[in-house]
């Protein structure tokens, strides 16, 4: 059985050291906010390039943050009208929607799956104060195009990137490219904590100390409450965990690309619709590996038959989720298209060889 994502595999390495340090935080007494955490944020805002980075608790939380921050500090009010990809796991907008902010959901480009650049400025009205970019699948969303429209129109760009953290756009990581970026470190994403938690990282300093005390019941300092805040912090094992991870995350990332260029080599031109490989490689770091394929359904049953498992992200647009009903009236025929016809291949940096083999040829029978 090829499992989609092995983490039992991806986390074995780090076992012993991840003792160690749980044994060491066990005795510190101290297991939120610090010195793990202090350390951690440290060596992201270093790895990003950014001024600011701050654990929250969770990648939503951080994108709620951000723009609550914002709100906070009077650059975005109640119905300003955000752009987002319409392709996108729903996280994103609920960010938005918690904020009292209107999503304006907008179509990707059908071989990218990101964002249309060339489609944006379409969307924007006299109430569009942002655009929330999203590098899904681990693919670095970002274009001239995002940087004239915030210029011409003075908007905010903000980055989800919870799929893409050491993706790199002309020499600049993805969550230093806008400004201010989300993190998720949920165990799956390509730098994976034992739990929940997430980061924001910004160059900007007031949004920073602002999510900071928002984080913190809305505290900058002991008992004084500024804001109508949250409780949303990184904990010290995260933090310990996440630091060990960070160190070899451009080497999981390579073996990422390494997989990805052999599935597309194999892959194409066939029946399926599958990503080609960016002509810059550090624009992709393959979170995960999305082909399109009209029978879908069907063909996931048969590989699974096959002893090959793989993933739906994501079956449902979010549009057509019960949550967001007055979104459903929308025609949006390239995210649903991409709704009904994606599927995840296994893709992690422990695959093996013949795993990726097994996964070429068994793909290509049934194709
Ligand atoms: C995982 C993910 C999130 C949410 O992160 P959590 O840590 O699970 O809250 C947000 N946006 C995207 C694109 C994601 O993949």
């Amino acid at each position: 059985m090829i499992k989609f994502l092995d983490l039992q595999k991806v986390n074995q390495p780090y076992a012993n050291q991840m003792a160690e340090v749980a044994a060491r935080i066990i005795g510190s007494e101290n297991y939120l906010q610090g010195e793990s955490t202090h350390k951690f944020e440290k060596e992201l805002s270093a790895y990003i390039g950014s001024s600011y980075a701050i654990g929250v608790g969770n990648g939503l939380d951080a994108l709620r943050l951000i723009l609550k921050g914002y709100i906070e500090l009077g650059q975005l009010q109640e119905g300003d009208e955000i752009i987002v990809p319409a392709n996108t796991y729903i996280a994103t907008i609920l960010a938005i929607t918690s904020n009292g902010l209107k999503p304006v959901l907008a179509e990707p480009h059908p071989l990218t799956f990101n964002l249309d650049l060339e489609k944006l400025e379409g969307h924007i009205t006299a109430r569009t104060k942002a655009i929330m970019v999203v590098h899904l699948y681990g693919q670095a969303c970002w274009g001239p195009e995002i940087e004239q429209l915030k210029t011409k129109y003075g908007l905010k760009i903000i980055e989800d990137n919870a799929q893409a953290i050491g993706a790199e756009w002309e020499g600049t990581k993805t969550g230093a490219l806008g400004d201010a970026a989300a993190f998720s470190f949920y165990p799956t994403k390509n730098l994976g904590a034992l739990g929940d938690a997430g980061a924001v990282a910004t160059n900007d300093k007031k949004l920073a100390s602002t999510i900071r005390a928002l984080a913190n019941y809305g505290s900058p300092e002991k008992n004084v409450h500024v804001y109508k805040g949250y409780n949303s912090r990184m904990d010290e094992l995260q933090a310990a965990f996440l630091s060990l991870k960070l160190a070899d995350l451009d080497k999981a990332n390579q073996k990422r690309r390494e997989i990805a260029t052999t599935y597309i080599k194999h892959l194409s031109p066939t029946p399926l619709t599958v990503q080609s490989l960016p002509s810059q490689p550090q624009t992709h770091v393959w979170h995960l590996f999305v082909v399109l394929h009209p029978e879908r359904d069907r063909l996931r049953r048969l590989l699974l038959d096959k002893g090959i498992e793989t993933a739906i992200h994501y079956p449902t647009p979010p549009h057509w989720q019960p949550a967001l009903s007055e979104y459903k009236h929308i025609s949006l025929p390239i995210t649903e298209k991409i709704h009904q016809q994606a599927l995840s291949l296994p893709l992690h940096p422990e695959l093996t060889k013949e795993e990726i083999e097994m996964v070429i040829s068994g793909v290509k029978k049934l194709i």
